[in-house]
Formats: C-alpha cells, sequence, structure tokens
C-alpha cells in the first residue's frame, strides 16, 4: 500500500511539476484515499495524523489543489475495514503509445432528414465507433455535443472531463457549470445554444491498474485528428451563426496545432472555420484558476462581440459587467 500512496505522490508531483496547478478528485477517490490512509494511521496507532480529512468532504468534481495544506480530521469516522491489494500499482504512460498510431479519422456521412434525424443518425455513429468506445474507460461515456440544434451560437470546448465522461454530457462540471453562467450572463439559456467539444472522449492520464483516473491531460494533435469529423458533422447539422471557441486547445483542435503561440495573441479575434466565423476567447477554466474581475472581464469583452455579432440586445448593466476592479 505504501508502493501505491508513494506512486499516487510521485503522480502529484510529476503533474505539480508539468504545470497543473490543480486535480479534480471525485467523492469517490476521496472516499478511497481517506480509507487507505486512515488504515494506515490505525495500523501506526491513531488517526490524528492522517494527512486526508475525514470532514469536510469536497464536493464531487472539486478542484482540490496539489499544493493544499493537510487539515487533521476533527472527529474519526468509524473505520473502514480495509483489504490491502496484492496488485501492484503501475503507472500507465502518458500518453499511450496506440494514441498516435489511430486509424484514418472517421468519414462522417449523414442521411438525408431534418437535423434531429440527422443529429440522432450522427450520435448513433459516435456512440458506436470502435476508437471511441475503446478510448473510454468501463462504465463511462462517449460524449457528443448537446443543445438546441437551431443555435445560432456554438461553444465548442476542449474533451471531456471526469463529470462529463460520467454523464455523457459536455460541460456539466465546475467549468461547464460556469460556461452556463456565462450564457445566461448574455441573456440565453443553455438550450438556446449548441455545446461541443473537439473531443468525443475523456483523454486518459496514467492511472493505477484499475485506479481512478485524476486530472485531466490536453489531447493529443492525432486524438483531435480524428474526432473532429464528428465536430465538423455537428456543425454541418446545428450550422450556427457564430462558433465560439474556448481555449487554446479548441483553438488547435480547429486551426492545428502551430496555428498560433499563445492564445493571447489571437484571443477577442474573429476566425473562419468551416466558413463559420469564430470568436476565439479563454476557457472557462481559465476563470477559475484566475477568478479576477480582469480576467472575468476579457472573457466577457469577447461575448459581447458575440453577443453583437448575433443581434443579441446588450443592456447597460451587461455592458459593464466586471468593469470594477
Ligand atoms: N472542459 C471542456 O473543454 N469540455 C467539457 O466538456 C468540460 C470541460
Amino acid at each position: 500500500m505504501r508502493a501505491a500512496l508513494n506512486a499516487l505522490t510521485d503522480e502529484l508531483k510529476r503533474l505539480k511539476s508539468s504545470g497543473v496547478k490543480s486535480v479534480v478528485v471525485s467523492d469517490e477517490s476521496l472516499a478511497t484515499l481517506r480509507k487507505i490512509v486512515q488504515a494506515r494511521a490505525v495500523a501506526a496507532g491513531g488517526a490524528k495524523n492522517a494527512p486526508i480529512p475525514a470532514t469536510p468532504v469536497p464536493s464531487r468534481g472539486a478542484a482540490a489543489s496539489a499544493e493544499a495544506p493537510a487539515t487533521p480530521a476533527k472527529k474519526a469516522e468509524p473505520l473502514p475495514t480495509f483489504q490491502p491489494t496484492a496488485k501492484p500499482f503501475t503507472v500507465k504512460p502518458l500518453v499511450s503509445a496506440e494514441s498516435e498510431n489511430f486509424p484514418p479519422a472517421p468519414k462522417v456521412v449523414l442521411p438525408a432528414g431534418d437535423k434531429q434525424t440527422r443529429w440522432n443518425a450522427l450520435l448513433q455513429l459516435v456512440l458506436n465507433d470502435p476508437v471511441c468506445k475503446a478510448h473510454v474507460r468501463p462504465g463511462k461515456k462517449v460524449v457528443l455535443g448537446v443543445g438546441s440544434l437551431d443555435a445560432k451560437i456554438f461553444f465548442c470546448g476542449e474533451a471531456p472531463g471526469a463529470e462529463e465522461e460520467e454523464q455523457g454530457e459536455p460541460f456539466v462540471g465546475p467549468a461547464g457549470q460556469l460556461l452556463t453562467r456565462m450564457i445566461q450572463g448574455m441573456g440565453l439559456q443553455r438550450s438556446d445554444v449548441y455545446i461541443g467539444n473537439i473531443m468525443n472522449w475523456r483523454p486518459q492520464m496514467p492511472t493505477p491498474a484499475g485506479g481512478v483516473q485524476i486530472g485531466n491531460r490536453p489531447p493529443t494533435p492525432a486524438e483531435m485528428t480524428y474526432c473532429l469529423p464528428y465536430l465538423k458533422a455537428q456543425l454541418e447539422v446545428v450550422n450556427p451563426d457564430i462558433i465560439v471557441a474556448l481555449g487554446a486547445t479548441a483553438v488547435t483542435g480547429l486551426f492545428g496545432a502551430g496555428s498560433f503561440k499563445t492564445l493571447g495573441e489571437i484571443r477577442s479575434q474573429w476566425k473562419l472555420f468551416a466558413e463559420k466565423p469564430v470568436m476565439v476567447t479563454y476557457h472557462p477554466s481559465y476563470i477559475l484558476r484566475n477568478p479576477t474581475n480582469r480576467s472575468k472581464r476579457a472573457i466577457w469583452e469577447d461575448l459581447l462581440k458575440v453577443m453583437e455579432r448575433a443581434s443579441l440586445p446588450t443592456s447597460e448593466k451587461q455592458r459593464n459587467f466586471f468593469l470594477e476592479k
């Protein structure tokens, strides 16, 4: 068990040194960790040194900082019985070898018919795609976009995360809840727009054998190339007036690796993809990491441009959002 904890600690250190500031830990993973730590504390003669608190339990999907100081448990829970596993803790390589060895990207041909018929056919294609299925761990879901098929605005993110692969719907975790609030700030509902991703599956992180995946990694170019026809097919069905590319990975997925140096350089500009205007802006997770009025205002100004181009009314209140320091 010590080996397992050491491997987990090493992985967190590796993520931290590669610039990852936070990891998403589900309640399930926290419960597992807590059991391990408490069992170890009991073996060592007391629970008070257990570095993972029994309470409070962060809500599902809460970003847990790799740097957060350990809080001692206030009140010990009844200790669960813990069965150490005989299996050694193995860490898979960050990008599996097969991920760079993809079959050619699928040719998506949709049937004739109305939008719903075509979208339903697309959903079946994606859900039955053997490559998509092979990249989703047991019990998790392949994810296609969601929303109005008559949407004028099509938000394009990066890839499903933990909550998304669980529910089979894009942007339902913390970044998704923020995106929903941004859409509401524009005077719209989530159901008025379409929300999709470059990727249809959550890019795999190295995990202990059969273990819980912690954190997200950006998709590789090969993965994005494979999924792009599915994004294009969604654009073909929805036929929006405007695409909003959320973050650097979405921009890379749409325009290719090397199409820009930094997001800051091309943010707030109009580009063209599949003959549609694309507004490039930050990913909502950027705001989650930098919740300042300055960063909120930056993304909001991009959305004001989108509203203007979509001929959506803007009130003075909306125009002044996040102006105060
Ligand atoms: N981030 C994304 O880019 N897409 C999602 O669906 C969720 C989080």
